[in-house]
């Protein structure tokens, strides 16, 4: 085998192994979605403040037009995605919770062919970060941090390593894989701007090895490159975490509290970096994104080009879907979040839209929780060594405030405790009301 006598490597700290799924669509290879008849597009798809509307309803807007202004630092632009009339303005649900979103009905004509390329070596680093910025670039891992503020860390944080992101350690997910598999010359392209912004000499892109094939494009591809190396990684869930991708590949440990900069790294995903190159060569605002969509009642599994705002029933009418939906899935299994209306859109972070059937929804449901039998598996599998059965019993007396004291805030939310507990303890949703209740 070509990649035996490689250093395998990983964190060592808990983690599982969950079944992976990525069958149903490593092999589908990227495929443009049809564009809707209507978009909502939410103006928070980011941490940070909302952007602020700059339509109206009954504008007209174009496509990659500039609809939401990021507010502050920590904030993102907002475009639209079809060229079309505002029909509504309004606070819509998006995945759970309310957000002032901009309704578009599809009207008049596309302007994707008309984008120039530039060329981006010539472009001095506040350039290169105005472009990202312009374009409403985020963290497309689902974080959505916002990508610009990212890259401008503190003068007194000195970075000398960028990690590139291309574990997808979650079940079913294939999107960042097909990314890697067909777009290799533009990540290492995106992989080199982003270099140059932040002015480091080394990068090391990360890559589970379920994903041989795109260890080896990549490595046959960098031989010329002597700064960027690919590093195989260990199939263990939460991988793709950036603390551990950092553990895992430098063996820096992330101060609690304390972010990657803190140790000297920048962490970005593989959609990001290629998301980058978009902006910084095309300045093409984020509209859309690569998506997963999968799952054993879904007759069309693949991974789609979806524009932003699409919702879910536009998906389900075009993918088809056999037999009653139990749950539906924007995200992974494991980090994901239960969407709870089908009007929920496609946002920057979305990766993946997975369905479940009644029967696969029960095994994954957990509102039957029972009471904790102390068995400790769930220390055992946290990857940052909390104590998920204490947090789980503060939690459910609403003690919010006293959860703080076991390191509350130091959770990832990475799911492994509730995955391996015999009780079907709904930890992570404990651990986020506590962080939300006790700010
Ligand atoms: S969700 Fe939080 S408490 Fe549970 S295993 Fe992950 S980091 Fe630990
Ligand atoms: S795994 Fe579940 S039952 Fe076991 S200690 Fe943790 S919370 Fe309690």
């Amino acid at each position: 085998m070509w990649y035996s006598g490689l250093k395998i490597k990983t964190f060592r700290t808990g983690g599982v192994h969950p079944h992976e799924y990525k069958g149903l669509t490593e092999e589908c290879s990227i495929i443009n979605f049809p564009v809707p008849q209507k978009v909502i597009i939410p103006l928070s798809q980011h941490i940070g403040k909302t952007a602020k509307a700059l339509v109206k309803k009954g504008d007209m807007v174009s496509e990659y037009q500039l609809i939401g202004q990021k507010d502050g630092k920590i904030s993102a632009n907002v475009h639209s995605s079809i060229p079309g009339k505002v029909v509504d303005v309004v606070m819509a649900c998006i995945l759970n919770y309310q957000v002032l979103s901009v309704v578009i009905q599809l009207e008049g004509e596309f302007k994707t062919g008309n984008l120039k390329k530039d060329e981006w070596e010539p472009l001095k680093k506040e350039e290169i970060l105005k472009r990202i910025e312009s374009a409403g670039i985020v963290g497309m891992g689902g974080a959505g941090f916002p990508t610009d503020f990212k890259l401008s860390p503190p003068p007194d944080k000195k970075i000398d390593t960028l990690l590139v992101n291309g574990v997808e350690c979650e079940p079913y997910l294939t999107s960042d894989y097909r990314l890697m598999m067909e777009k290799t010359d533009e990540i290492v392209e995106g992989i080199k701007i982003v270099k140059k912004v932040l002015g480091v000499r080394t990068v090391f892109l990360g890559i589970e090895l379920n994903k041989k094939k795109a260890i080896k494009k990549f490595k046959d591809r960098l031989t010329s490159e002597s700064n960027i190396h690919v590093v195989p990684l260990k199939v263990k869930y939460p991988q793709g975490g950036e603390k551990q991708l950092i553990k895992a590949i430098l063996k820096r440990q992330v101060p609690s509290g304390g972010l990657p900069f803190d140790v000297g790294v920048i962490v970005s995903n593989i959609a990001t970096v290629y998301a980058v190159r978009e902006a910084v060569l095309f300045q093409k605002p984020l509209t859309e994104r690569v998506v997963t969509v999968a799952g054993t009642i879904v007759e069309k599994c693949g991974n789609y080009k979806i524009r932003v705002g699409t919702t879910v029933s536009e998906v389900i009418k075009e993918v088809g879907i056999h037999g009653p939906i139990g749950k539906v899935i924007m995200g992974g299994p494991m980090m994901g979040i239960n969407v709870s209306t089908v009007e929920a859109p496609v946002m920057k972070g979305t990766s993946g839209i997975l369905f479940f059937s009644e029967k696969e929804a029960r095994s994954i449901d957990y509102s039957f929780y029972k009471p904790c039998i102390h068995c400790s598996k769930c220390l055992e599998a946290c990857p940052v060594n909390l104590n998920p059965s204490m947090l789980s019993i503060l939690g459910e007396m609403e003690k919010w405030e006293d959860m703080k004291g076991y390191h509350l805030q130091d959770c990832i939310e990475c799911g492994c405790c509730s995955f391996v507990c015999p009780s079907r303890r709904p930890i992570v949703g404990w651990v986020k009301a506590g962080k939300a209740l006790s700010a």
